[in-house]
């Protein structure tokens, strides 16, 4: 069942990162107008998303690449950065996420209009899909709560050496397609285009690696389980 998450703001810092700024002083005309633009991204962004959680049903190796195969699906993880980032994982949480179409409406509009707010629109949309996956994130630890378990850091179709074909059947494992409305071109890019997928892995202790402390964590915004002050992975 997809989830509306209530995001009001994005972090400005990551949008100008997005605009390939790194420190250099912006105009106040720049400033305010990235003001104006992130608002208006706000405004008609829809973000909302679907999460799973399936088991570990087993590890494999094959054609020398491990694989994960989960219970209840035919989605599989295929790769050494995978298999690495999931290592001791007793189940997989997916994920995905979208701003949904009006955002990619707004950057047809400003693309025929004015390049410069497109162009801080795609930076905007790109900020505050990734404070949608945040949110998923969130609603996978509290699943993973309930049972005792920690959350991991996400990982995307696409990172390292899990291939982008991975795409299309994590799609499918979420129905994505009917909950959120998103689609894949042939070349297996999403529309609405400020959509994200990922799985984390669920461990009965967070790698040692990925430990988070409430006030660090991305999370933290969306998080149900803040106030117990849990030490997570992420
Ligand atoms: S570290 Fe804290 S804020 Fe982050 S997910 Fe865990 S409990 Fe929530």
């Amino acid at each position: 069942m997809a989830e509306s998450y209530d995001i009001r703001s994005v972090d400005r810092a990551e949008v100008l990162r997005y605009l390939g700024y790194s420190g250099q002083s912006l105009s106040p005309e720049l400033d305010s107008r990235i003001g104006e633009v992130v608002d208006r991204c706000l405004a008609v962004a829809r973000p909302r998303g679907v999460t799973r959680v399936f088991e570990v049903a087993g590890r494999e190796s094959r054609d020398g690449l491990p694989v994960i195969s989960l219970s209840g699906t035919v989605l599989e993880l295929v790769g050494n950065s995978i298999a690495a980032h999931l290592e001791g994982a007793v189940a997989v949480g997916v994920l995905a996420v979208t701003v949904g179409a009006p955002v990619d409406a707004e950057l047809r509009r400003l693309s025929l209009t004015d390049r410069v707010a497109e162009v801080i629109m795609d930076a905007a949309g790109s900020a505050l899909v990734e404070r949608a996956a945040d949110a998923a994130e969130a609603s996978l630890v509290a699943q993973a709560a309930e049972r005792g378990l920690c959350v991991g850091s996400r990982f995307s179709p696409g990172y390292g050496d899990l291939p982008l074909l991975t795409q299309p059947v994590l799609l499918s494992a979420l129905d994505a397609g009917r909950q959120l409305g998103i689609t894949l071109s042939p070349t297996l890019l999403m529309s609405p285009m400020k959509s994200v997928t990922a799985v984390v892995g669920l461990f009965e202790e967070p790698p040692e690696r990925e430990y988070v402390i409430c006030d660090e964590c991305l999370r933290r915004e969306f998080c149900e389980l803040r106030s117990t002050c849990r030490r997570c992975g992420r």
